[in-house]
């Protein structure tokens, strides 16, 4: 199963079977963490930030197999 450090500061460990559920597992510790990143989404698009974890998450699904 891919397994993906917090993109933001790599404190964390995850591991997901889909970047949807990686995301959800993940999002909890941006509410502790890293509110800032996904507060005021609604004026400031989250593109940047998706796609950097997108990223992230193919080389993690990668590194897998
Ligand atoms: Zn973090």
């Amino acid at each position: 199963m891919p397994t993906m450090a917090c993109i933001d500061c790599g404190a964390v460990l995850i591991e997901a079977p889909s970047w949807q559920a990686m995301l959800v597992k993940m999002m909890p510790h941006y509410l502790e963490a890293h509110h800032d990143v996904i507060a005021g989404h609604s004026d400031h698009p989250k593109g940047a930030w998706m796609e950097r974890f997108m990223a992230a998450y193919e080389a993690a699904e990668h590194s897998v197999e």
